[in-house]
């Protein structure tokens, strides 16, 4: 009998347990893709994104024989009616560790298996499974210091090449088509220009890969912090849609560190950030829409606001914040220094609630993951595990002066404040809404806030709360 395969957040060849040990049984496979309510919920952003990865894998499964199946509609009764259609006996996917997706895929393996149907879920996400790493005491790590100490020499498996030969069906069952699923309806005017700035599929992710460790990894201790340098690997934008896994990039970072390449060790800590912001969503699942910390519940943090619009539109005239959110409209992502400011500055100087930031990042990012994004927000907030103290709050016009010392990043993103701006500023103004009604030919803004004030009453906020 054949072998269904769910793909969900594991679209490659390479590093994917599941498909080896597929290949393998030299049963018939027949690989699947199911758009169902969870992912049809997915923001404007991550579901265009998802659409065209989904694209590029169905073509590389094309080169070793096999095809991509696209079916809409509830996770179980896709496959129930695919098992019925097919008469397969067994189900296989790779783990995933948010909420919704453990509660759908809890429920997806014991109806299966009340049937009689084989279910079996694979790790892959992840270096570790987060029931794996323990503290000396038991439990998880709530510290990224000893998670880190705990992980760096752990044997971490070498990664899987990729099968050679997927074994067909006899027939092909039938299966809808990408387009018709209108994956990047929500994106409008944003897709064309963000478009050019994407790296889609695995074996783009991998030349991206390549390319950082030959020529970005020497210098990324110092360079991964200024937003104006191409100095990251950029591939957390393929690690969300598992174009590529994390047990490729641990390698090739861990031979990069023995070959005696520097910033090599600062690399491998950031994909264990990845890792911790992971562990935690699993033993905290609440992290992705509470406050982590219960006694923040008190804070009075603000909802929607004419200001958090203001932010939203990269218009609040303090240049760190908008260059930020401009540079996520245009390229689908931003730096990571950028999403702290701009966090911080959202949270702190406009109290406004994380959950706000966070569900926008949610709409926006084509690399938005739900571990990293909830750890991020609640780390620049206060509120989550291991955080910056509320109290140290960024400023932005000292962070640019740091970071941002000649004022490229800004010049790149912002066209007011440049005579000739360049067409990732102009770029901006064709990405957004045309409803924002912006025009690079006006003035830049004023500052939304005077810095200092805000501060002020960010921190009065916080001393009251604490008394
Ligand atoms: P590199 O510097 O090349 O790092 C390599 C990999 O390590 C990344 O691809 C990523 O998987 C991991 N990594 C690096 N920094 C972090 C970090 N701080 N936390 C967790 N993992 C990290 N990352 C996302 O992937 N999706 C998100 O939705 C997301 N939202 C964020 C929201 C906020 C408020 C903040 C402060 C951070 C957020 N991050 C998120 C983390 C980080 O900004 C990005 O992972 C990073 O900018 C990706 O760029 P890169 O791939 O070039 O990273």
């Amino acid at each position: 009998a054949s072998l269904i395969l769910w793909l969900r957040r594991d679209l490659r060849l390479t590093d994917s347990p599941m498909l080896t040990e597929a290949a393998r049984t030299g049963r018939p496979l027949i690989p699947l893709f199911i758009l169902d309510p969870e992912t049809e919920g997915l923001g404007a952003a991550p579901k265009w994104r998802l659409g065209l990865g989904i694209g590029a894998f169905a073509e590389a499964l094309e080169a070793l024989g096999a095809r991509l199946i696209l079916r809409r509609g509830t996770a179980l009764d896709v496959l129930q009616d695919l098992i019925a259609e097919t008469g397969a006996d067994a189900v296989w996917w790779h783990r995933l560790y948010d909420r919704a997706a453990v509660a759908r895929d809890t429920g997806v393996k014991a109806a299966l298996k009340a049937q009689g149907i084989g279910a079996r879920s694979f790790a892959g996400h992840l270096l570790f499974e987060p029931w794996e790493v323990e503290t000396g005491s038991g439990g998880f790590y709530r510290v990224y210091t000893p998670f880190w100490k705990a992980l760096r020499d752990r044997h971490v498996p070498a990664p899987l090449p990729a099968p050679k030969r997927l074994t067909a069906p006899a027939t092909w069952p039938a299966s809808d088509s990408l387009d018709a699923w209108h994956m990047g309806a929500a994106m409008q005017r944003g897709a064309a220009v963000v478009a050019r700035h994407i790296h889609v599929g695995e074996a783009k992710a991998l030349d991206r890969l390549d390319r950082f460790i030959d020529r970005c990894v020497d210098a990324y201790a110092d360079a991964r912090d200024l937003p104006a340098v191409d100095g990251t690997s950029g591939l957390s934008e393929n690690l969300t849609y598992g174009e590529i896994g994390p047990r490729t990039i641990w390698s090739a970072g861990w031979r990069a560190l023995h070959g005696g390449a520097k910033g090599a060790e600062t690399f491998l800590k950031e994909l264990v950030w990845r890792e911790f912001a992971y562990h935690l969503m699993h033993h905290t699942p609440h992290i992705t829409h509470a406050n982590w910390k219960p006694e923040w519940d008190a804070f009075p943090w603000q909802g929607d606001s004419k200001a958090a619009e203001y932010w939203r539109r990269g218009m609040t005239g303090e240049p760190f914040v908008d260059a930020g959110m401009r540079e996520m409209y245009v390229t689908g992502r931003m730096h990571n220094r950028a999403r702290m400011i701009v966090a911080s500055y959202l949270t702190k100087h406009l109290m406004t609630h994380w959950k706000l930031g966070l569900d926008w990042f949610a709409e926006c990012l084509v690399d938005w993951d739900p571990a990293s994004n909830a750890m991020g927000w609640q780390w620049a907030s206060g509120s989550g595990p291991d955080s910056a103290p509320f109290f140290r709050i960024f400023n932005p016009a000292t962070q640019v002066e740091k970071f941002d010392p000649k004022a490229e990043y800004r010049h790149r993103f912002i066209a007011e404040l440049s005579r000739n701006p360049g067409p990732d500023a102009l770029s901006f103004f064709d990405a957004v809404p045309k409803s924002w009604a912006l025009d690079p030919a006006r003035p830049y803004p004023k500052p939304l806030v005077d810095l200092a004030e805000g501060r002020k009453t960010a921190l009065a906020a916080y001393s009251a709360r604490n008394s």
